[in-house]
């Protein structure tokens, strides 16, 4: 339930928060003209610390450990423009993401890391979960922010509870860290905001069967009499515009009252009380892509002419795609200072790749057991289109990293490590690729294996040979099939 969280904080809100509350309304929807103060793309100013002066109030930023703000919204502007109070002190959280999860610590907010705020989000995004727990922290691949996190929530295992806005701790036995709230800042309700960067909303409620049904659908069980005369577009109106007032509605048998404080909507008849969610719509591509779909593409791939076997697309800085890669590349070099990032568009590997998941699958009972992850390698600019058309092949494009432990493709779950082995181009950039990875069943290196060897356990090869196999780094992989560069990121060195 997050009825709380977007209300706007009106009681604390100084002159120039009316003054800047004045600024939103009278620029909605003159996004575009705004232009001309575009934020330099070389340097975005996120991913520069800030130094307060004196007394002047600072703008917090969603890669910032504090993410107190006098009003709980995203600013708008700061998604892809630059918002006229940056410099002065915007009272809303300035952000490269529509939303972001924040925890309480001693009456003040902290900013999730991005991965964990993405993880929250995913989850939040599924009307039919309550809960999910979120990864626990690993003080080794942390930047200094992630540091400051650390001291909130420790190593341990958390999962959040959507329904109360609580963390709870699953591992510590203390009662005092045991459990801490939770909050979603987001950009404004598309009902009240013309912006592109405003939020859709869904209203959903339990049916008898137990599922979620949209507000203006028919329940699982097909009673097509009792469907409320009421969209959830209306409710999201009702709610964004005053979400302390009842709201009632009816349908051709019942009349109903929906209270968005306890999120119940109640027979007036009855008596029955049902559960209400309000839950975000995850942003579609874009460019829906017809040829993606017919051949199992990603839906989020844009269109590709039919003789195109490779494309590179620019990915658009306000996209969620950017801030994915962003907070990963940001866990182990928090001050990278990104040029572009490209998705890498090749069916002729993607295929393949799907194809041997299909198979180790099968093999090990679920794609679960697969542990595919996103892992970064470091290269020559040179080697950069090769790779992307034929994927990785260290006989083609050498091995900058030595070969300890083993001959085949090294993959590094720290950017920072992968970094060091990018070298500069002529204009001063490197290039790190994110790759998809299936790690399956590891086991350590040595310097002379040019395959995995035999695990006795299963009389099968390993597929992936490790630096240490408790606490991996460093991922070797001998068939190119078993990954997939996703995308090509170049930063300033
Ligand atoms: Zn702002």
């Amino acid at each position: 339930m997050d009825n709380n969280i977007e209300k706007d904080n009106s009681g604390k809100s100084s002159f120039s928060g009316a003054r800047q509350k004045q600024h939103y309304n009278n620029s909605r929807g003159r996004g575009r003209q705004r232009s001309s103060h575009s934020k330099n793309r070389e340097s975005p100013p996120e991913y520069r610390r800030q130094r307060k002066t004196s007394n002047q109030r600072i703008t917090s930023w969603s890669y910032y450990h504090e993410g107190d703000v006098e009003i709980p919204e995203i600013c708008v502007y700061s998604i892809d423009k630059r918002c006229m109070y940056e410099d002065t002190g915007c009272l809303r959280l300035h952000a490269k993401c529509t939303c972001q999860w924040q925890v309480i610590q001693d009456g003040k907010w902290f900013n999730f890391r991005n991965f964990h705020s993405e993880e929250l989000e995913n989850a939040f995004l599924d009307v039919t979960k309550d809960s999910v727990k979120i990864t626990p922290l690993d003080p080794k691949l942390l930047g200094s922010s992630g540091r400051d996190m650390i001291k909130i929530l420790g190593n341990g295992q958390w999962e959040a509870d959507f329904e109360n806005l609580t963390l709870k701790n699953l591992t510590s036995q203390s009662i005092l860290t045991s459990k801490l709230f939770i909050r979603r800042l987001s950009t404004q309700s598309a009902a009240v905001s013309k912006s592109g960067k405003a939020t859709k909303y869904e209203w959903y409620f339990c049916d008898s069967k137990k599922k979620w049904i949209k507000y203006g659908d028919v329940d699982s069980l097909g009673h097509n009499h009792l469907v409320p005369l009421i969209t959830s577009d209306e409710i999201e109106l009702n709610f964004s515009s005053d979400s302390s007032v009842q709201m009632m509605f009816n349908n051709s048998l019942y009349r109903y009252q929906l209270d968005f404080k306890t999120m119940k909507q109640k027979n007036l008849n009855t008596g029955k009380e049902r559960s209400v969610r309000r839950r975000p719509v995850k942003k579609q591509s874009t460019k829906p892509n017809p040829r993606g779909k017919k051949e199992n593409l990603p839906s989020t791939w844009d269109s590709m002419k039919d003789n195109d076997t490779m494309i590179k697309v620019s990915l658009d800085v306000s996209s969620q795609e950017y801030c994915d890669v962003m907070s990963q590349l940001l866990i182990t070099v928090p001050a990278a200072r990104v040029v572009s990032i490209m998705r890498i568009q090749n069916p002729f590997l993607w295929r393949p790749f799907q194809n041997k998941q299909a198979e180790l699958a099968i093999k090990y009972d679920g794609y679960e057991k697969l542990n595919i992850q996103k892992l970064f390698h470091g290269t020559r600019h040179e080697f950069i289109d090769d790779i992307c058309k034929k994927n990785f092949d260290w006989r083609l494009h050498g091995s900058s990293t030595g070969q300890a432990y083993g001959r085949g493709s090294y993959f590094s779950n720290s950017a920072a490590y992968s970094l060091k082995y990018a070298k500069q181009d002529s204009s001063g950039h490197c290039f790190l690729f994110l790759v998809e990875v299936i790690i399956g069943k590891v086991t350590r290196g040595i310097e002379s294996m040019k395959r995995p060897p035999l695990n006795p356990a299963t009389s099968e090869l390993f597929d992936t040979t490790v630096d240490n196999v408790d606490s991996s780094k460093i991922f070797v992989k001998y068939d190119s099939q078993e990954y997939y560069p996703l995308y090509t990121i170049q930063v300033k060195c």
